[in-house]
Protein backbone atom coordinates (compact mmCIF):
# COMPACT_ATOMS: atom_id res chain seq x y z
CA UNK A 1 0.00 0.00 0.00
CA UNK A 2 1.60 3.23 -0.96
CA UNK A 3 -0.57 5.65 0.38
CA UNK A 4 -3.02 5.70 3.69
CA UNK A 5 -6.96 6.95 2.68
CA UNK A 6 -6.79 9.73 5.55
CA UNK A 7 -4.40 12.47 6.15
CA UNK A 8 -4.52 11.60 10.06
CA UNK A 9 -1.12 10.59 11.26
CA UNK A 10 0.37 11.17 8.29
CA UNK A 11 4.57 11.21 8.49
CA UNK A 12 5.62 14.49 9.70
CA UNK A 13 8.26 17.19 8.17
CA UNK A 14 9.33 19.82 10.37
CA UNK A 15 11.23 22.68 8.99
CA UNK A 16 13.88 24.68 9.89
CA UNK A 17 13.35 28.48 11.68
CA UNK A 18 11.51 30.63 9.27
CA UNK A 19 11.91 28.17 6.21
CA UNK A 20 8.11 28.47 5.81
CA UNK A 21 7.84 31.57 3.85
CA UNK A 22 8.25 29.82 0.26
CA UNK A 23 4.97 27.53 0.90
CA UNK A 24 3.25 30.34 3.13
CA UNK A 25 3.35 31.44 -0.60
CA UNK A 26 2.24 28.55 -2.10
CA UNK A 27 4.84 27.88 -3.78
CA UNK A 28 5.43 23.76 -3.86
CA UNK A 29 8.55 23.06 -3.29
CA UNK A 30 10.86 22.29 0.34
CA UNK A 31 14.28 21.66 -0.18
CA UNK A 32 16.03 19.26 1.84
CA UNK A 33 18.27 21.60 3.62
CA UNK A 34 15.24 23.29 4.79
CA UNK A 35 14.24 20.71 6.80
CA UNK A 36 14.90 20.15 10.26
CA UNK A 37 13.22 17.06 11.22
CA UNK A 38 11.46 14.05 9.70
CA UNK A 39 9.35 11.83 12.11
CA UNK A 40 7.60 8.54 10.84
CA UNK A 41 9.97 7.65 8.44
CA UNK A 42 7.64 7.96 4.87
CA UNK A 43 8.48 6.02 2.19
CA UNK A 44 9.18 7.10 -0.96
CA UNK A 45 6.45 9.51 -2.81
CA UNK A 46 4.47 8.85 0.69
CA UNK A 47 2.19 11.55 1.68
CA UNK A 48 3.27 13.38 4.48
CA UNK A 49 2.24 16.93 6.44
CA UNK A 50 4.99 19.90 6.38
CA UNK A 51 4.72 21.79 9.77
CA UNK A 52 6.81 24.94 10.50
CA UNK A 53 9.45 25.09 13.56
CA UNK A 54 6.76 26.21 15.45
CA UNK A 55 4.78 23.40 14.91
CA UNK A 56 2.28 25.25 12.67
CA UNK A 57 0.50 22.98 9.78
CA UNK A 58 1.55 24.33 6.63
CA UNK A 59 0.42 21.53 3.34
CA UNK A 60 0.42 17.82 2.72
CA UNK A 61 3.41 17.03 0.50
CA UNK A 62 4.66 14.02 -1.44
CA UNK A 63 7.66 12.96 0.35
CA UNK A 64 10.88 12.45 -2.28
CA UNK A 65 13.34 10.30 -0.09
CA UNK A 66 16.10 11.32 -2.51
CA UNK A 67 16.00 13.94 -4.26
CA UNK A 68 17.38 17.70 -2.96
CA UNK A 69 13.40 18.63 -3.90
CA UNK A 70 12.93 16.78 -0.45
CA UNK A 71 9.08 17.48 -0.57
CA UNK A 72 5.73 18.63 -3.46
CA UNK A 73 3.06 20.28 -1.62
CA UNK A 74 0.16 19.12 -2.70
CA UNK A 75 -2.26 20.60 -1.01
CA UNK A 76 -2.48 23.43 1.52
CA UNK A 77 -6.14 23.32 2.61
CA UNK A 78 -6.02 21.06 6.08
CA UNK A 79 -9.28 19.68 5.27
CA UNK A 80 -8.71 18.36 2.02
CA UNK A 81 -7.82 14.76 1.82
CA UNK A 82 -4.63 13.45 -0.59
CA UNK A 83 -7.03 10.54 -2.12
CA UNK A 84 -8.45 9.24 -5.51
CA UNK A 85 -10.79 11.74 -5.32
CA UNK A 86 -8.20 14.83 -4.65
CA UNK A 87 -6.26 13.94 -8.30
CA UNK A 88 -10.01 13.71 -9.75
CA UNK A 89 -10.71 17.16 -8.71
CA UNK A 90 -7.21 18.74 -10.03
CA UNK A 91 -7.21 16.85 -13.33
CA UNK A 92 -11.05 18.37 -14.02
CA UNK A 93 -10.29 22.02 -13.40
CA UNK A 94 -7.08 21.58 -15.31
CA UNK A 95 -9.29 20.11 -18.67
CA UNK A 96 -11.88 22.56 -17.73
CA UNK A 97 -9.88 25.47 -18.59
CA UNK A 98 -8.28 23.91 -21.77
CA UNK A 99 -12.08 23.35 -22.82
CA UNK A 100 -12.46 26.45 -21.92
CA UNK A 101 -9.23 28.24 -24.03
CA UNK A 102 -9.53 25.89 -27.18
CA UNK A 103 -11.96 24.81 -29.87
CA UNK A 104 -11.37 20.84 -29.18
CA UNK A 105 -12.48 20.07 -32.97
CA UNK A 106 -9.84 22.34 -34.22
CA UNK A 107 -7.14 21.42 -32.10
CA UNK A 108 -7.14 18.35 -30.98
CA UNK A 109 -3.30 18.24 -28.96
CA UNK A 110 -3.45 19.84 -26.00
CA UNK A 111 -1.28 19.80 -22.26
CA UNK A 112 -4.36 18.46 -20.27
CA UNK A 113 -2.14 18.81 -16.96
CA UNK A 114 0.97 21.26 -17.11
CA UNK A 115 2.53 20.07 -13.67
CA UNK A 116 3.07 22.51 -10.74
CA UNK A 117 0.84 24.99 -12.75
CA UNK A 118 -2.18 22.55 -12.50
CA UNK A 119 -1.75 21.59 -8.50
CA UNK A 120 0.14 18.56 -9.43
CA UNK A 121 4.09 18.27 -8.89
CA UNK A 122 5.72 15.82 -11.51
CA UNK A 123 2.62 15.16 -13.28
CA UNK A 124 2.23 16.06 -17.27
CA UNK A 125 -0.28 14.61 -19.30
CA UNK A 126 -0.87 15.57 -22.94
CA UNK A 127 -3.70 14.73 -24.79
CA UNK A 128 -3.26 13.70 -28.96
CA UNK A 129 -6.63 13.40 -30.62
CA UNK A 130 -7.59 9.82 -28.15
CA UNK A 131 -4.03 9.16 -26.90
CA UNK A 132 -3.17 10.36 -23.98
CA UNK A 133 0.47 10.73 -22.83
CA UNK A 134 0.99 10.86 -19.06
CA UNK A 135 4.97 11.46 -17.72
CA UNK A 136 5.28 11.36 -13.85
CA UNK A 137 8.33 12.70 -12.55
CA UNK A 138 8.49 12.54 -9.24
CA UNK A 139 8.34 10.05 -6.68
CA UNK A 140 4.47 11.40 -5.52
CA UNK A 141 3.42 11.39 -8.78
CA UNK A 142 5.17 8.27 -9.61
CA UNK A 143 3.26 6.04 -6.19
CA UNK A 144 -0.11 7.83 -7.73
CA UNK A 145 -0.15 6.34 -10.91
CA UNK A 146 -3.48 3.99 -10.81
CA UNK A 147 -5.43 7.05 -9.10
CA UNK A 148 -3.90 9.51 -11.79
CA UNK A 149 -4.92 6.58 -14.78
CA UNK A 150 -8.40 6.08 -13.43
CA UNK A 151 -9.05 9.96 -12.84
CA UNK A 152 -8.26 9.93 -16.75
CA UNK A 153 -10.08 7.06 -17.89
CA UNK A 154 -13.28 8.39 -16.40
CA UNK A 155 -12.68 11.50 -17.81
CA UNK A 156 -11.48 10.56 -21.28
CA UNK A 157 -13.95 7.25 -22.02
CA UNK A 158 -12.29 5.49 -24.94
CA UNK A 159 -8.82 7.10 -24.92
CA UNK A 160 -5.23 5.01 -24.98
CA UNK A 161 -2.92 5.96 -22.09
CA UNK A 162 0.41 5.86 -22.80
CA UNK A 163 3.17 6.36 -20.03
CA UNK A 164 6.76 8.52 -21.10
CA UNK A 165 8.18 8.34 -18.02
CA UNK A 166 11.18 7.95 -19.53
CA UNK A 167 13.10 11.71 -18.81
CA UNK A 168 16.52 11.58 -16.70
CA UNK A 169 15.21 13.72 -13.73
CA UNK A 170 13.39 10.40 -12.40
CA UNK A 171 16.78 9.35 -11.55
CA UNK A 172 17.11 12.05 -8.64
CA UNK A 173 14.05 10.61 -7.48
CA UNK A 174 15.29 7.17 -7.36
CA UNK A 175 13.22 6.26 -9.91
CA UNK A 176 13.24 4.25 -12.94
CA UNK A 177 12.58 5.10 -16.56
CA UNK A 178 9.20 4.05 -17.05
CA UNK A 179 7.08 3.68 -20.91
CA UNK A 180 4.56 1.42 -21.85
CA UNK A 181 0.70 1.44 -22.42
CA UNK A 182 -1.54 1.88 -19.43
CA UNK A 183 -4.74 1.91 -20.64
CA UNK A 184 -6.15 0.11 -24.12
CA UNK A 185 -2.84 -0.65 -25.89
CA UNK A 186 -2.44 0.66 -29.43
CA UNK A 187 -0.11 -1.12 -31.91
CA UNK A 188 1.87 2.03 -32.32
CA UNK A 189 2.08 5.59 -31.10
CA UNK A 190 1.18 7.54 -34.31
CA UNK A 191 -1.16 9.85 -34.11
CA UNK A 192 -2.68 12.81 -36.22
CA UNK A 193 -3.48 15.94 -34.42
CA UNK A 194 -5.15 19.22 -35.65
CA UNK A 195 -3.57 22.35 -35.22
CA UNK A 196 -4.43 26.00 -36.90
CA UNK A 197 -5.60 24.07 -39.69
CA UNK A 198 -2.93 22.11 -39.95
CA UNK A 199 -2.82 17.71 -39.72
CA UNK A 200 0.26 16.80 -38.07
CA UNK A 201 2.10 13.68 -36.78
CA UNK A 202 3.30 12.51 -33.45
CA UNK A 203 4.85 9.89 -32.38
CA UNK A 204 4.19 9.02 -28.78
CA UNK A 205 6.55 6.26 -28.40
CA UNK A 206 9.24 7.43 -30.49
CA UNK A 207 8.83 11.70 -30.57
CA UNK A 208 10.81 13.71 -28.09
CA UNK A 209 9.22 14.76 -24.74
CA UNK A 210 5.53 13.01 -24.96
CA UNK A 211 5.85 13.28 -28.33
CA UNK A 212 5.32 16.69 -29.62
CA UNK A 213 6.17 20.87 -29.32
CA UNK A 214 2.87 21.22 -28.00
CA UNK A 215 4.02 24.75 -25.97
CA UNK A 216 5.03 26.34 -29.47
CA UNK A 217 1.58 26.57 -31.00
CA UNK A 218 1.29 29.68 -30.45
CA UNK A 219 4.40 30.66 -32.10
CA UNK A 220 3.72 28.26 -35.35
CA UNK A 221 0.47 30.42 -35.53
CA UNK A 222 2.91 33.64 -35.86
CA UNK A 223 5.19 31.53 -38.29
CA UNK A 224 2.40 31.27 -40.66
CA UNK A 225 1.55 34.99 -40.36
CA UNK A 226 4.85 36.40 -41.20
CA UNK A 227 5.76 33.50 -43.82
CA UNK A 228 3.79 34.84 -46.72
CA UNK A 229 6.63 34.86 -50.10
CA UNK A 230 9.13 34.29 -47.60
CA UNK A 231 12.14 32.33 -47.92
CA UNK A 232 12.21 30.54 -44.73
CA UNK A 233 14.99 28.65 -43.01
CA UNK A 234 13.31 26.96 -40.01
CA UNK A 235 16.66 25.73 -37.85
CA UNK A 236 16.43 22.44 -34.96
CA UNK A 237 13.37 21.97 -37.20
CA UNK A 238 12.02 18.60 -35.40
CA UNK A 239 9.07 17.30 -37.22
CA UNK A 240 9.18 20.39 -39.74
CA UNK A 241 5.72 21.79 -38.03
CA UNK A 242 7.12 25.53 -38.82
CA UNK A 243 7.54 24.91 -41.77
CA UNK A 244 4.59 23.45 -42.43
CA UNK A 245 2.94 26.63 -41.12
CA UNK A 246 4.61 28.60 -43.07
CA UNK A 247 4.16 27.40 -46.16
CA UNK A 248 0.26 27.46 -45.52
CA UNK A 249 1.12 31.09 -44.40
CA UNK A 250 2.31 31.64 -48.27
CA UNK A 251 5.96 30.85 -47.57
CA UNK A 252 7.84 30.64 -51.44
CA UNK A 253 10.26 28.07 -49.88
CA UNK A 254 11.41 26.17 -46.42
CA UNK A 255 14.58 24.58 -45.39
CA UNK A 256 14.31 22.41 -42.49
CA UNK A 257 17.34 21.69 -40.38
CA UNK A 258 17.73 19.27 -37.51
CA UNK A 259 20.03 16.49 -36.65
CA UNK A 260 17.43 13.27 -35.85
CA UNK A 261 16.66 11.30 -39.09
CA UNK A 262 13.39 10.38 -37.87
CA UNK A 263 12.34 14.01 -37.20
CA UNK A 264 13.33 15.15 -40.77
CA UNK A 265 11.31 11.91 -42.55
CA UNK A 266 8.42 12.92 -40.51
CA UNK A 267 8.67 16.06 -41.61
CA UNK A 268 8.13 14.73 -45.12
CA UNK A 269 5.26 12.83 -43.84
CA UNK A 270 4.18 16.02 -42.58
CA UNK A 271 4.45 17.74 -45.82
CA UNK A 272 2.43 15.53 -47.65
CA UNK A 273 -0.44 14.85 -45.18
CA UNK A 274 -0.87 18.82 -45.42
CA UNK A 275 -0.59 18.18 -49.67
CA UNK A 276 1.89 21.08 -49.83
CA UNK A 277 4.23 21.44 -52.69
CA UNK A 278 7.25 19.34 -52.07
CA UNK A 279 9.54 21.45 -54.94
CA UNK A 280 9.43 23.89 -51.97
CA UNK A 281 10.58 21.90 -49.15
CA UNK A 282 14.25 21.16 -48.07
CA UNK A 283 15.14 18.52 -45.00
CA UNK A 284 18.43 18.61 -44.54
CA UNK A 285 19.97 16.30 -41.92
CA UNK A 286 23.11 19.12 -40.51
CA UNK A 287 23.74 20.34 -37.51
CA UNK A 288 22.44 23.66 -37.28
CA UNK A 289 25.23 25.84 -35.66
CA UNK A 290 27.54 24.49 -39.14
CA UNK A 291 24.34 24.85 -41.19
CA UNK A 292 24.42 28.99 -40.44
CA UNK A 293 27.83 29.64 -40.32
CA UNK A 294 28.40 27.43 -43.71
CA UNK A 295 25.42 29.96 -45.42
CA UNK A 296 27.31 33.23 -43.76
CA UNK A 297 30.35 31.85 -45.60
CA UNK A 298 28.60 31.29 -48.72
CA UNK A 299 26.33 34.57 -48.50
CA UNK A 300 23.57 32.54 -48.78
CA UNK A 301 20.53 34.48 -47.12
CA UNK A 302 16.98 34.16 -46.34
CA UNK A 303 13.52 36.16 -45.87
CA UNK A 304 13.23 34.51 -42.39
CA UNK A 305 14.82 33.18 -40.08
CA UNK A 306 13.66 30.19 -37.28
CA UNK A 307 16.04 29.31 -34.31
CA UNK A 308 14.08 26.95 -31.77
CA UNK A 309 17.15 25.37 -30.24
CA UNK A 310 17.48 22.60 -27.50
CA UNK A 311 17.57 24.03 -24.03
CA UNK A 312 20.91 25.19 -23.49
CA UNK A 313 21.24 25.51 -19.75
CA UNK A 314 19.91 22.33 -17.24
CA UNK A 315 21.24 23.68 -14.44
CA UNK A 316 22.84 27.36 -12.89
CA UNK A 317 25.95 26.43 -13.12
CA UNK A 318 25.47 26.05 -16.56
CA UNK A 319 23.40 29.11 -17.72
CA UNK A 320 26.73 31.54 -18.64
CA UNK A 321 27.63 28.87 -21.74
CA UNK A 322 24.42 29.07 -22.68
CA UNK A 323 24.14 32.59 -22.88
CA UNK A 324 27.25 32.75 -25.14
CA UNK A 325 25.58 29.77 -27.21
CA UNK A 326 22.21 31.74 -27.55
CA UNK A 327 24.60 35.16 -28.29
CA UNK A 328 26.33 33.14 -30.89
CA UNK A 329 23.98 31.31 -33.04
CA UNK A 330 21.31 34.46 -33.23
CA UNK A 331 24.29 36.67 -34.15
CA UNK A 332 25.09 34.20 -36.99
CA UNK A 333 21.71 33.70 -37.60
CA UNK A 334 21.25 37.74 -38.02
CA UNK A 335 23.94 37.67 -40.66
CA UNK A 336 22.32 35.74 -43.15
CA UNK A 337 18.91 37.26 -42.67
CA UNK A 338 18.16 39.76 -45.93
CA UNK A 339 17.49 43.28 -44.80
CA UNK A 340 14.26 43.76 -44.07
CA UNK A 341 13.52 40.00 -43.07
CA UNK A 342 12.80 38.42 -39.84
CA UNK A 343 14.41 36.40 -37.27
CA UNK A 344 11.83 34.34 -34.84
CA UNK A 345 14.27 33.30 -31.74
CA UNK A 346 13.20 30.88 -29.01
CA UNK A 347 14.49 29.98 -25.90
CA UNK A 348 12.82 26.80 -23.56
CA UNK A 349 15.63 27.34 -21.09
CA UNK A 350 13.38 28.09 -18.02
CA UNK A 351 16.65 29.25 -16.16
CA UNK A 352 16.99 32.16 -18.62
CA UNK A 353 14.89 35.09 -18.01
CA UNK A 354 12.76 37.20 -20.24
CA UNK A 355 14.83 40.01 -20.00
CA UNK A 356 17.78 38.01 -20.28
CA UNK A 357 17.33 36.84 -23.19
CA UNK A 358 16.21 40.24 -24.68
CA UNK A 359 19.44 41.10 -23.53
CA UNK A 360 21.47 38.04 -24.99
CA UNK A 361 19.54 38.85 -28.52
CA UNK A 362 20.68 42.72 -28.32
CA UNK A 363 24.41 41.70 -28.01
CA UNK A 364 23.92 39.57 -30.77
CA UNK A 365 22.89 41.87 -32.84
CA UNK A 366 25.54 44.77 -31.61
CA UNK A 367 27.76 41.75 -33.05
CA UNK A 368 26.03 41.11 -36.01
CA UNK A 369 26.57 44.93 -36.59
CA UNK A 370 22.53 44.65 -38.16
CA UNK A 371 20.10 47.01 -36.50
CA UNK A 372 17.22 44.89 -34.76
CA UNK A 373 13.81 45.66 -33.61
CA UNK A 374 11.83 43.40 -31.28
CA UNK A 375 8.27 43.32 -32.78
CA UNK A 376 6.58 40.74 -31.18
CA UNK A 377 6.96 38.89 -27.73
CA UNK A 378 5.83 34.79 -27.93
CA UNK A 379 5.70 32.34 -25.49
CA UNK A 380 4.06 28.73 -24.52
CA UNK A 381 0.40 28.69 -25.49
CA UNK A 382 -2.31 28.79 -22.76
CA UNK A 383 -2.37 25.01 -22.06
CA UNK A 384 0.72 25.58 -20.60
CA UNK A 385 -0.49 27.96 -17.83
CA UNK A 386 1.81 29.62 -14.97
CA UNK A 387 0.33 29.20 -11.65
CA UNK A 388 1.14 32.43 -9.95
CA UNK A 389 3.07 30.92 -7.14
CA UNK A 390 5.40 28.93 -9.42
CA UNK A 391 6.90 31.38 -11.85
CA UNK A 392 9.53 28.31 -12.95
CA UNK A 393 6.51 27.22 -14.98
CA UNK A 394 7.16 30.22 -17.39
CA UNK A 395 10.03 29.08 -19.23
CA UNK A 396 9.45 29.40 -23.32
CA UNK A 397 10.24 32.52 -24.80
CA UNK A 398 10.45 33.95 -28.34
CA UNK A 399 11.32 36.88 -30.13
CA UNK A 400 10.09 38.28 -33.51
CA UNK A 401 13.00 40.21 -34.55
CA UNK A 402 13.01 42.62 -38.04
CA UNK A 403 15.89 42.87 -39.12
CA UNK A 404 17.68 45.38 -40.87
N1 LIG B 1 10.76 23.69 -33.47
C1 LIG B 1 10.39 22.34 -33.12
C2 LIG B 1 11.02 21.87 -31.83
C3 LIG B 1 12.51 21.91 -31.81
S1 LIG B 1 13.20 20.95 -30.54
C4 LIG B 1 8.88 22.26 -33.06
O1 LIG B 1 8.20 23.28 -32.88
O2 LIG B 1 8.35 21.14 -33.16
C5 LIG B 1 14.87 21.00 -30.87
C6 LIG B 1 15.32 20.17 -32.06
O3 LIG B 1 16.72 20.43 -32.25
C7 LIG B 1 15.22 18.65 -31.93
O4 LIG B 1 14.46 18.15 -32.99
C8 LIG B 1 16.67 18.14 -32.03
O5 LIG B 1 16.76 16.94 -32.80
C9 LIG B 1 17.33 19.26 -32.76
N2 LIG B 1 18.77 19.45 -32.55
C10 LIG B 1 19.49 19.36 -31.43
N3 LIG B 1 20.76 19.74 -31.64
C11 LIG B 1 20.85 20.08 -32.94
C12 LIG B 1 21.90 20.58 -33.76
N4 LIG B 1 23.11 20.80 -33.28
N5 LIG B 1 21.62 20.86 -35.06
C13 LIG B 1 20.38 20.65 -35.57
N6 LIG B 1 19.35 20.18 -34.83
C14 LIG B 1 19.58 19.90 -33.54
Amino acid sequence: MNQSDTNQSLPTLTLQDSREKSLKRLHPWVFSKAIKHVSGKPSNGQTVSIVSSKGEWLCYAAYSAESQIRARAWSFDKNELIDAAFFQRRIARAWQLRSELFDLEQTTGLRVVAAESDGLPGVTVDKYDNVLVCQLLSAGADSWRNEIVSALTALFPEHSIYERSDVDVRKKEGLKPVTGWLHLPRDNGEVIIKEHGMQLLVDVMQGHKTGFYLDQRASRAAAKRYANAKTVLNCFSYTGTFGVAALQGGAESVTNADLSELALSTALKNAELNQLDLSKIENIKFDAFKLLRQYREQGKQFDMVILDPPKFAESKAQLMGACRGYKDINMVAMQIVKPGGLLLTFSCSGLMEDSLFQKIVADAALDSKRDCLFIEKLSQDSDHPVASFYPEGSYLKGLVCKIY
